[in-house]
């Protein structure tokens, strides 16, 4: 048993993907099935929104201009910083990894649900969160898709779009992570058996993991 169980006994899934791979789409079913959803890229969102607990040490560190009129992040602006500057990448993350924690486990805490599914886009790249949780989902499709989706979902350019993914972990990385696999290729009636075959799934064995010692 790991450290994370013993904090956490509750069954847990993993659930990740790249860019555009159809994440949150899948994660959303599978909270009206019942999972608690806890997604860390909202959490990362709402903690650079206006007023968000980590603006002021963003704006403290890399200057006001790095906030929009409104006191959010400037998305744009901080991520060509990063693409540009490691460091500036590993100071964003120390500001950040700290505060998606404490917020991962508030809402950990918080959570109800048949299990608990957190979202994590960088899952196979951290080394903790493989640890953490009992199952790792892969929501996988072909590169040219994710590229056609991001490009349509965020109006943004090809370049961009092979420019995030380049950053992050490679298709066959990620599924060689994986437990379990939901391919989403084509639409929702090819997504649907498969996400209440595994909610089946994931309700038995978090019923099963109820019963096992802590
Ligand atoms: P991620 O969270 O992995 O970045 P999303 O779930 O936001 O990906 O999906 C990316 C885009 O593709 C969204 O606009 C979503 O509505 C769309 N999409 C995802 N899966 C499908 C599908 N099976 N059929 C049609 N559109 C989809």
């Amino acid at each position: 048993m790991n450290d994370a169980r013993t904090a956490n006994p509750r069954f847990s899934v993993g659930l990740t993907g790249g860019i555009g791979s159809g994440k949150s789409t899948v994660a959303d079913l599978l909270g009206e099935r019942g999972a608690a959803v806890i997604d860390t890229d909202l959490i990362a969102h709402a903690l650079t929104a206006p007023g968000g607990a980590a603006m002021p040490a963003i704006v403290a560190t890399f200057g006001a201009e790095f906030a929009t009129a409104t006191g959010a992040l400037d998305r744009i602006r901080m991520r060509t910083k990063v693409f540009t500057e490691p460091a500036a990448k590993i100071q964003l993350e120390a500001i950040l990894h700290p505060m998606i924690r404490i917020e991962t486990e508030r809402a950990t805490q918080a959570a109800g649900g048949a299990y608990l599914l957190y979202v994590v886009p960088l899952l196979v790249e951290s080394g903790s969160w493989r640890t953490r949780v009992d199952r790792v989902l892969v929501v996988d499709c072909p590169e040219a898709l994710q590229v056609a989706r991001v490009m349509r979902r965020n109006a943004m350019r090809e370049e961009e779009v092979c420019a995030i993914m380049a950053a992050q972990t490679s298709r066959t990385q990620r599924l060689a992570a994986a437990d379990d696999v939901i391919v989403n290729d084509a639409d929702a009636a090819q997504l649907l058996p498969q996400v209440e075959r595994l909610h089946a799934q994931y309700c038995a064995m978090a019923q099963r993991s109820a019963g096992r010692p802590a």
